[in-house]
């Protein structure tokens, strides 16, 4: 690798550092998906972030996923990223960053408050990589949402079209609308 090339490379990790720490992600992101060092990245969040960042592990569990208003926000999310890997040329990362802004943008277009974390996009991009999650065509409206691999197609019903009886009448102030491709169209 040329010394140019090196340079550029590092300039470019930091932005993407500098991304995710103003979107909120965790130390344990920037530290997988980039070759900075642990002091220059924490360093590095100091600064942008204004704070030390949180200490404790990541969630490793899909379970936060399957619950009810996580997996609509979840599955809001993953829809973004899936379009944006077959139209964009991003690195994975980079995907990761502008679907996270995306699914901001229609969550408070709709008047919500963002329920998943950038780390929690992160990870679940991650669980839908190695097979511990997928996405399944709900039997009702058609809509692609996050679920446990190998979940029968046919009988699955979304917790859009099945909210939990629970949810009662705050059903709707949860309750997001999944954009259809075109919306979650680019520029
Ligand atoms: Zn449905």
């Amino acid at each position: 690798m040329s010394r140019t090339k090196s340079i550029l490379t590092e300039a470019k990790q930091i932005d993407t550092a500098v991304e995710l720490i103003k979107l909120g992600a965790r130390l344990q992101v920037l530290e997988s998906e980039t070759d900075l060092s642990y002091e220059r990245l924490l360093r590095l969040y100091k600064e942008v972030a204004g704070k030390s960042p949180s200490k404790g592990q990541l969630p490793f569990s899909t379970d936060w996923f399957m619950t009810w208003q996580p997996n609509i926000h979840a599955s809001l999310f993953l829809n973004i990223h899936e379009y944006l890997n077959k139209v964009a040329e991003l690195d994975e990362i980079d995907t990761v960053i502008k679907a996270y802004k995306l699914y901001m943008e229609q969550v408070s277009a709709q008047g919500l408050e963002p329920q998943l974390s950038v780390t929690r996009a992160w990870r679940l991009v991650k669980f839908v990589d190695n097979g511990m999650l997928t996405m399944t065509k709900c039997s009702k409206c058609g809509g692609h949402y996050v679920t446990h691999p190998h979940e029968i197609a046919r009988h699955y019903v979304c917790g859009l079209c099945n909210p939990p009886a629970r949810a009662g009448k705050g059903r709707n102030a949860g309750a997001i609308r999944l954009p259809s491709a075109q919306d979650c169209m680019v520029d």
